[in-house]
């Protein structure tokens, strides 16, 4: 049975004028791993730092483990929420070595101490730099005793606050594998904040997508891929092509398959041709045109070792992308034929332009 670590009900903040996190609810269970995506300045940071009890609200309540941490006029200290943070900048003390700073704020007798240290020492690899200082640690490795320091009092949820952004791209796709292994042994329950979609993908249960102090859409990875709520979210979750429903309909066959959208009873009652499709790169089939049948011209090819991604000038108006494999043998003007293989539809109502 699912049971909730951590409920936000309505919960907003203001500074100034700004509406920073605009009535945002949401819950999450136990040894669930969330992620808040969003763009930079959405509101994401301020809703981490309001559970972690770092910021007042200004209205609505958060409950840790059914007990309200949180309200307007009630503040339970961050010591006492039993939450763990990782952020982006490493926040290790520097005069501490790796084991001081993971026993830090640790209670119990030495001993006790010095086996939880251990422990965690030998949960995040690091059994050799116990004795080091940081600044002789890669990122990285700071990053993995900031998440030991964080793990070390036995939290039951942990907080990470774009913890693998000052990384580089290998680092971080490594690290972010390891460190979600790590939580996931742990059984904790993990929120995630991050503006980078693979990010949010490759390590969440759930994802929250925010948008200017908003939640816009709620759901599995896959979920709000393949079902983005409108534009706006299909195109910050990956590349996406949109296709006028009655031009489309050339592309589309009888294995054509469309994903529905939850939220859209309404497309039955809708003109097609007030509807688009919206087509993801990798669903696109492409084919040698064949008797000059063709429907589009390749105009570029961006090899990138493991795929490439075929720019198609189509003969009616839209440019596509099309995501196929790297052996492909592909020219740049060859002419084409496409067929689209998933498609979702979205009413007129469901493009948003900002
Ligand atoms: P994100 O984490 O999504 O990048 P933040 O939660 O950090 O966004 O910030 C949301 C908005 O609130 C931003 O416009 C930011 O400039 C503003 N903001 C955050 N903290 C403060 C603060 N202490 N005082 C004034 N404005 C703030």
């Amino acid at each position: 049975m699912k049971t909730l670590i951590l409920e936000c009900q309505s919960i907003s903040k203001n500074y100034g004028s700004l509406k920073a996190v605009n009535n945002v609810s949401f819950q999450l269970n136990r040894k669930e791993f969330l992620a808040i995506l969003g763009p930079s300045g959405c509101g994401k940071s301020t809703i981490l730092r309001m559970i972690a009890g770092l910021e007042t609200l200004d209205h609505g309540k958060v409950l840790l483990q059914n007990l309200v941490v949180s309200e307007k006029g009630k503040l339970v200290v961050p010591e006492q929420r039993g939450v763990g943070m990782v952020f982006q900048d490493i926040s290790l003390f520097p005069h501490l070595n790796v084991s001081e700073n993971i026993a830090f704020g640790l209670k119990g007798s030495k001993k006790e101490k010095r086996q939880r240290v251990r422990e965690m020492l030998d949960l995040v690899s690091l059994t050799d730099c116990a004795n080091k200082m940081p600044h002789m640690l890669s990122g990285g490795q700071q990053q993995r005793v900031a998440v030991a320091r964080s793990l070390a009092p036995s939290p039951e949820l942990i907080l990470l606050d774009e913890p693998f952004s000052n990384l580089d791209y290998q680092l971080r796709v490594q690290l972010r594998q390891d460190i979600r292994d790590i939580l996931r042994r742990k059984e904790v329950s993990v929120i995630l904040v991050t503006h980078d979609q693979s990010e949010a993908f490759t390590f969440a249960d759930r994802m929250v997508i925010m948008k200017q102090g908003i939640i816009v859409q709620e759901g599995t990875p896959t979920g709000i891929y393949h079902a983005p709520i409108d534009s706006w979210v299909a195109t910050f979750v990956g590349d996406a092509n949109f296709l006028p429903y009655d031009a489309a309909s050339i592309y589309l066959d009888s294995y054509s398959q469309k994903h529905d959208v939850t939220g859209f009873a309404d497309d039955s009652t809708l003109q097609k041709n007030s509807q688009q499709l919206m087509v993801r790169p990798e669903d696109i089939l492409v084919k040698s045109a064949r008797n000059k049948k063709d429907h589009g011209i390749i105009q570029h090819i961006d090899f990138s070792g493991d795929q490439q991604v075929l720019k198609i000038q189509l003969l009616k108006g839209n440019q596509i992308i099309a995501r196929v494999t790297s052996r492909e043998n592909w020219q740049r003007d060859q002419h084409v034929t496409i067929r689209i293989k998933h498609f979702t539809v979205f009413p007129h109502s469901r493009m948003t332009y900002n």
